[in-house]
């Protein structure tokens, strides 16, 4: 899946925030579609920017198939990597690397954009039933956004037992079991389940931020559900999670650079954006061809 973003969720020329101490910010997503699936978009939010490089989140689901199915023809990115991870559902990935990958819960896709990459993503028509999951990017520090396109696919993810809850480890590393995805920065991406109250290890140089996916959890006394991202600031050593439910935990350490997104692009420079854009639109060999039958997606006007 994949964005766009619009002005609507944030300025393309939008800097990077300063992290604050530990805190628990509660920023309301917004209701969006992609590729006629509603989603709720966490990240960027104009008062919240990236989270470590984490500077994208979408939340769809849990929706029947019948009322969400995701069909978003060949479509560009760069400087950023793509992670999606599915609670229920599947989707079929194809890219101009030459992948063709379905993908199904519990296993994790990460494409990486580098300097231009397309995709294209569905819902395969046999499948019936719920659709839930994230999608999520991640923004390429300045030593690979110029580099390889490349995709991955893990079709088990570790896990760590956190007392009455379980963290599976997407990205990055929880107390000492560590995700085979790559991450060019230093970087934690988890789906904690949460039985009763869950103490989860975190690295305090990193912030952090938690989405609620399924049930109600408390932090700090304020209890979330589903819809809004909780920004936490940096400094915390252990998050107590508390209730019952599912949550998404993404940190990592304050990004090396302010960037700018505009539709599916992640750069620096107002002129980095208009280039790819002229690169999409013009068809050019930089970002390669989709083997799909869907439509190609035109960029909208800058
Ligand atoms: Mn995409």
């Amino acid at each position: 899946m994949s964005g766009p973003i619009t002005p609507g969720d944030v300025p393309p020329t939008a800097g990077t925030e300063s992290p604050a101490p530990p805190c628990v910010e509660v920023l309301e997503g917004r209701r969006a579609e992609v590729g006629g699936t509603p989603v709720t978009r966490l990240l960027p939010k104009r008062a919240r920017r990236t989270i470590g490089a984490w500077c994208f989140v979408d939340h769809f689901g849990p929706a029947e198939v019948a009322d969400a199915a995701m069909q978003i023809g060949p479509h560009p990115h760069i400087g950023l990597h793509t992670v999606t991870w599915l609670l229920a559902g599947e989707l079929v990935h194809r890219d101009s690397v030459g992948s063709e990958q379905p993908i199904r819960p519990g296993q994790l896709n990460l494409m990486t954009a580098g300097r231009g990459v397309s995709h294209a993503e569905e819902t395969p028509a046999v499948v019936g039933g719920v659709m839930h999951g994230v999608q999520l990017w991640v923004a390429q520090p300045e030593a690979t956004r110029f580099g390889a396109p490349a995709f991955e696919h893990h079709a088990a993810m570790p896990q760590v037992e956190l007392g009455a809850g379980t963290a599976t480890v997407l990205v990055g590393a929880l107390d000492g079991i560590a995700s085979p995805a790559r991450a060019d920065t230093p970087l934690i991406g988890a789906d904690v389940v949460v039985g009763g109250g869950a103490l989860v290890p975190l690295d305090p140089g990193f912030e952090h931020g938690v989405v609620v996916l399924e049930g109600r959890l408390g932090i700090d006394g304020r209890e979330l559900g589903p819809g809004v991202l909780a920004y936490l600031g940096r400094g915390r050593d252990e998050l107590d999670l508390a209730g019952r439910g599912r949550a998404l935990l993404l940190g990592g350490a304050p990004f090396e650079a302010p960037v700018r997104m505009w539709w599916n692009f992640v750069a620096r420079t107002q002129d980095e954006l208009d280039e790819a854009r002229r690169a999409w639109e013009a068809g050019d060999s930089r970002f390669g061809t989709v083997a799909s039958s869907l439509p190609r997606v035109p960029a909208p006007p800058l």
